[in-house]
């Protein structure tokens, strides 16, 4: 009899992928349901899809086996081989969908949001270069695919009974984690990593909104969803074990960071990349778009707590501490 060697909680089998990206290597999960489901699928490498297929086959599995695909978000360490199952239902969260199907004029008006946020922020013209250049070196290793279902908060999925879908966004729009009541499982993308903090990526308004969302304010809230979860299994590196135990560390750390930036700040008037370069003088022309993600939810989040204020001077935000 096949001995399966991967399996992390009942009827769940976890694979771990090669990227060529810093983050390193991405896990996606088999769930045996009703419908033999993959959630995520590693980037579109021939050496990510070697591995996927080799990994399956110890679990006896070929892709033409899959028949549910769920993808957690649509960073493309984790959409990447999707069109590789396009005989699967694929599901994922209504915000994956412009991502997948290479929607121009979303990438159009994306790319014309930034513009006038990095220039109402005050960031230089090379870094902007270099963070455009940045995207669309990461766009190369995505699918180009349709959505069957759309996914939401509370649904429960086809084929996969006793799972249900939580909506986790603030690390990306589009994520979302699946929730096994039973046993407090949870597959959670890259909302919940042990060993490093997901990053509140900063991203445009989708269809139907006029501003851009407060990703760090959005991404605590989704953490305050999951303190009951027992278990989670991530987008990278080993499953959390104590969720709640990471999940309390990871709000106190922020507001830490916060206050820290508060402190860095001292008695100046600062534009959020001044700020960037003070706080991170190494890393931010390597990864720019990281790095100002970071400051920038900071800031939304020293201004939700009325610590520091915006202030707009011709067209550019400028942060000072709250008297
Ligand atoms: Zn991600
Ligand atoms: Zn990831």
């Amino acid at each position: 009899m096949l001995v399966k060697t991967k399996e992390v909680a009942p009827s769940v089998y976890g694979i771990t992928i090669p990227t060529p990206f810093l983050v390193g290597p991405v896990n996606v999960y088999i769930i045996e349901g009703e419908r033999l489901t993959l959630v995520d699928t590693g980037v579109k490498t021939e050496e990510a899809k070697r591995v996927l297929e080799a990994e399956l086959l110890e679990l006896d599995y070929r892709f033409s086996d899959i028949e549910l695909v769920i993808l957690t978000h649509h960073h493309p360490d984790h959409i990447g081989l999707v069109e590789e199952f396009d005989h699967a239902t694929i599901a994922s969260h209504e915000k994956t969908k412009p991502w997948l199907e290479g929607d121009q004029r979303f990438f159009e008006q994306k790319n014309d949001f930034f513009r006038e946020l990095y220039t109402a922020h005050g960031v230089d013209e090379n870094i902007v270069a270099l963070i455009e250049k940045s995207n669309a070196y990461y766009l190369k290793y995505t699918s180009r695919i349709g959505i069957d279902v759309t996914l939401s908060e509370g649904d429960r999925i086809e084929g996969l009974p006793g799972w249900s879908v939580i909506e986790t966004p603030g690390h990306a729009q589009s994520q979302i984690s699946l929730y096994r009541e039973r046993d407090g499982v949870l597959i959670s993308g890259d909302h919940l990593i042990a060993h490093i903090s997901s990053n509140a990526i900063i991203e445009a308004p989708y269809k139907g909104e006029t501003e851009r969302p407060k990703t760090l304010l959005q991404y605590r809230d989704s953490l305050k969803k999951c303190l009951h979860v027992k278990r989670a299994f991530s987008g990278h590196g080993k499953p959390v074990e104590d969720p709640k135990a990471l999940i309390e560390e990871r709000l106190q750390k922020q507001i830490e960071k916060a206050k820290a930036i508060k402190n860095l700040l001292g008695e100046e008037t600062l534009t959020s990349f001044e700020l960037c370069k003070r706080l991170y003088p190494q890393m931010y022309t390597k990864q720019p778009g990281l790095t100002l993600s970071e400051t920038l939810g900071h800031l939304d989040l020293l201004e939700e707590m009325n610590e520091v204020k915006a202030v707009n001077e011709n067209s550019v935000y400028r942060y000072c501490k709250v008297d």
